[in-house]
């Protein structure tokens, strides 16, 4: 039992609302305090399901709470016909691979070569072969359009077929780089191909319309980017898409097969509820967010022999920093590549991944200007404090 008794009480050694947390990864998931409230409210298991409509049992059927709402007005606000919640952006993607080639036959599919690793895994687990786009050379690492092009052409005559769905990364994890999703979607429509957005990293934190962008699947994640707990996922569809995608069983005609039923049933599912007023607001203060970004990567090449690639001026707010200067430092210091992480701990700042000083990953998504400012100084002052020479 006392070997178990560790679980009763997980606290981290460092207070979560004390420190400027710049984890990529963490940051346009961190929860509104309204949604902070509202998961403890149904934090039990199943404790949206007092009021399922006993005719047709569904989540999303559900109309208090307000379940069912909620699912429209996130379709109006991403512009779609109908959305779903489901565990993870990669699961959206999984089902949207799946059905489309249920329906549509082929073997593989076109993505691009910045595509994160759950999309390489939601087509191996469908039986699918995946053709990647390449990206240009550093420090941009810019995708062609045009390629997505070359690549149908090559499953064509490599498979005699057309690829079952095209997808692009909206925002890509490595470098942030926003992509130009209309005209990927343009190429994918000339051939009748499905066009899938996997916006992970930029519906929640940017507007973002799917219509507009002309897809017809749009997959994000809630606990990336929509101020929600784990796990939560999110799925909009066009009309077309909702008759291939969300097909009824035919076991249970009311459940819709791909989801395998009801999804997310209790606490993320509210949080991401509870948040939704809080993110229809702040998309719109997306030209600030990315203002804060570009101002940090040029206070931070100030460090000598530090670049941050990807596109400038950026377009996003993941930053991923090169620092041979920073790296200098590891070389030499007793905690090794371990040091950084304890500089910035001591000035309140964490998020760095541990043992990282070469190429790192960072964001500043929602940190006010103070605390953005801190950020610059911290880094300027540990280079200096080193000997390493800042411009
Ligand atoms: C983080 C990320 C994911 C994974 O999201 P989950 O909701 O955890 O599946 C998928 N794609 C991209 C581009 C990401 O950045």
């Amino acid at each position: 039992m006392d070997r178990l008794q560790r679980y009763q009480a997980l606290v981290r050694d460092w207070a979560p609302w004390k420190v400027i947390n710049l984890n990529p990864i963490q940051r346009g998931g961190i929860l509104s305090p309204e949604a902070r409230k509202a998961i403890v409210e149904y934090a039990d298991g199943y404790s949206v399901c007092d009021w399922c409509p006993p005719k047709t049992p569904r989540l999303d059927r559900i109309e208090r709470p307000p379940i069912h709402d909620f699912y429209n007005d996130l379709a109006t606000f991403l512009d779609a016909d109908a959305t779903r919640v489901v565990t993870r952006c990669r699961e959206a993607k999984f089902i949207s691979f799946l059905m489309l080639k249920r329906a549509r036959g082929g073997r593989y599919v076109v993505v691009d070569g910045l595509a994160h690793y759950s999309t390489f895994l939601a087509a191996e687990l469908c039986g699918l072969q995946v053709k990647t786009v390449p990206v240009g050379p550093e420090p941009e690492f810019r995708l062609d359009p045009e390629g997505y092009h070359t690549a149908i052409e090559a499953v064509r005559r490599e498979s005699g077929e057309l690829p079952t769905a095209v997808l692009l990364t909206h925002v890509d994890p490595t470098y942030g780089n926003l992509q130009p999703a209309r005209e990927v979607a343009k190429i994918a429509h000339d051939y009748g191909i499905p066009f899938i957005l996997n916006a992970a990293y930029t519906a929640g934190v940017m507007p973002v319309s799917l219509r507009d962008l002309g897809c017809d699947i749009l997959t994000s994640s809630g606990h990336k980017s929509w101020a929600a707990p784990a796990p939560t996922g999110i799925l909009a569809l066009t009309e077309e898409m909702v008759r291939i995608v969300l097909q009824p069983s035919q076991h249970s005609p009311v459940k819709e097969l791909a989801l395998l039923g009801c999804t997310v049933p209790g606490a993320p599912l509210i949080g991401l509820m509870a948040s939704f007023p809080h993110v229809v607001q702040r998309v719109q203060r997306w030209e600030e967010e990315v203002k804060k970004a570009e101002w940090l990567a040029q206070q931070l090449e100030r460090i000598e022999g530090t670049r941050v690639l990807g596109q400038r001026p950026r377009q996003h707010h993941v930053l991923h920093v090169r620092s041979e200067g920073l790296h200098q430092i590891a070389k030499r210091h007793r905690k090794r590549g371990y040091f950084l992480y304890h500089e910035l701990k001591k000035r309140g700042i964490v998020g760095i991944q541990p043992g990282l000083t070469r190429h790192f990953k960072l964001s500043t998504y929602g940190l006010s200007w103070e605390e953005v400012r801190k950020v610059a100084t911290a880094f300027l002052e540990i280079a200096e404090q080193y000997g390493i020479r800042t411009t």
